[in-house]
C-alpha cells in the first residue's frame, strides 16, 4: 500500500462508517416509502410502521425494520417522521398510542389546513414530545434531490438539531416558530398549482372539441403558462404597494377578453364551470368601479370574501 493510500484510509474509514442518526417512519404511502428509501440510501437505520403492513415488505427487503406496533415505532428513536393522508391519521393513529410520545420529536410531513397543524402541533406538545410540521413541495420523485425543498415550521431548537437528517429528503425550507407556517406556504403553492393545471385541462377539452390533440397545443401551453413568470414578476410588489394602475392590463379589457373565453368554451359545449367562475370575478370587479384599474385589482375583491 503507498504512503498516501495508507495515510488516507483512516480518514475515509470514518467517513464512511459516520453514526447517522436513526429515524422511524410512520405511514408508508408513496410518499412515506420514497423517504425510507431516502433515508437508507444516506446509511440511517429506519424503523417502519404502517397500517397496512405489506407496503413496509420492500422496504424491508431494503434494510428497513418493521415495528410491531405505533408504540415500538415510537420508541425505537428519537426522531419520528410522520406521512399520512391528513391530521385526523394522525390523530387516528397516536392517540391510542400517546403514552410513548414523550420525549420524542414528531415531524409531521403529512398535508393539511394551517389551523389543523397548529391543532395537532398543541395537541403532540401537550403529551411531551416537541413538534415540527412540513409541507413537501415535490411529489415522491423529487425526495432525495436536494433541489427539491420543503416548508418547515415549529420551534427553532429541535429544527436545528435535526437539519441535516431531515435534508436527506428534500432541502429543508424554515418558515418560522408558527406550526402553522408550513401548511400556510404550503396550501399557497397548491392554490397556484391546481388552478393553473385546471386552466390546461380546460384549454385541452377545447381543443379537443375542435378535433386538437393535447400534443398539437404543447408548445403554445409551454409559451403562455412559461411566460406567467413576468407577469409575477412585475406584479407582486405593485400589489403590495396597492398599486393597481392600469395600462395595458385593464379589467374593462380583461373582462370582454374573460366573456370571449366564456362564449368559446359554451360554443364548443365544454364545461363552462371555471370560465363562468372567472367572468363571474371580473364582472364583481367591474361593479366594484375597477373598470379602468389594471385586472390585479381583483385581489382586493378576494381579500375581502364573498
Ligand atoms: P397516501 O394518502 O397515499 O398515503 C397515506 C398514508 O397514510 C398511508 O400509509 C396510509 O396507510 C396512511 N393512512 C391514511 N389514513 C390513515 C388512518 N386513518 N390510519 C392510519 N394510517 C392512515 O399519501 P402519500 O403517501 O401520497 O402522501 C403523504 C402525504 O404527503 C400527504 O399528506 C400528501 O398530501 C403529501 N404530499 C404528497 C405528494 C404526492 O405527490 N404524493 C406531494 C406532496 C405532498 P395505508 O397504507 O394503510 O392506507
Amino acid at each position: 500500500m503507498s504512503a498516501s493510500v495508507a495515510a488516507a484510509s483512516p480518514a475515509t474509514a470514518t467517513a464512511t462508517t459516520a453514526v447517522r442518526q436513526p429515524v422511524t417512519v410512520i405511514g408508508l404511502g408513496p410518499m412515506g416509502q420514497a423517504m425510507v428509501g431516502a433515508f437508507l440510501e444516506q446509511g440511517h437505520q429506519v424503523t417502519v410502521w404502517n397500517r397496512t403492513p405489506s407496503r413496509a415488505e420492500p422496504l424491508v427487503a431494503r434494510g428497513a425494520v418493521l415495528a410491531e406496533s405505533v408504540e415500538a415505532a415510537l420508541g425505537a428513536n428519537e426522531l419520528v417522521v410522520l406521512s399520512l393522508t391528513d391530521y385526523e391519521a394522525m390523530h387516528a393513529l397516536l392517540e391510542p398510542a400517546s403514552h410513548a410520545l414523550a420525549g420524542r420529536v414528531i415531524v409531521n410531513l403529512s398535508s393539511d389546513t394551517p389551523e389543523k397543524t397548529r391543532a395537532g402541533a398543541r395537541w403532540v406538545t401537550e403529551r411531551g414530545a416537541a413538534f415540527l410540521a412540513g409541507g413537501v413541495t415535490t411529489p415522491p420523485s423529487g425526495i432525495g434531490n436536494p433541489e427539491s425543498y420543503t416548508f418547515y415550521s415549529g420551534p427553532r431548537e429541535p429544527f436545528d438539531t435535526h437539519r441535516d437528517t431531515l435534508e436527506a429528503l428534500p432541502r429543508a425550507d424554515y418558515q418560522g416558530e408558527d406550526p402553522g407556517l408550513s401548511a400556510l406556504m404550503y396550501q399557497i403553492g397548491m392554490t397556484m398549482f391546481w388552478t393553473s393545471m385546471l386552466s390546461l385541462w380546460q384549454a385541452i377539452a377545447l381543443a379537443d372539441a375542435n378535433g386538437l390533440k393535447a400534443a398539437d397545443i404543447l408548445p403554445h401551453a409551454n409559451e403562455t403558462l412559461g411566460g406567467l413568470g413576468g407577469f409575477i414578476d412585475f406584479s407582486m410588489h405593485r400589489v403590495d404597494a396597492g398599486n393597481h394602475e392600469g395600462d395595458v392590463d385593464r379589467l374593462a379589457m380583461g373582462t370582454a377578453s374573460v366573456e370571449h373565453v366564456l362564449h368559446t368554451m359554451a360554443d364548443a359545449g365544454v364545461d363552462t364551470t371555471l370560465p363562468a367562475a372567472v367572468v363571474d370575478l371580473f364582472r364583481r370587479g367591474m361593479e366594484a368601479g375597477h373598470e379602468a384599474d389594471s385586472f390585479s385589482s381583483l385581489v382586493e375583491l378576494m381579500k375581502k370574501g364573498a
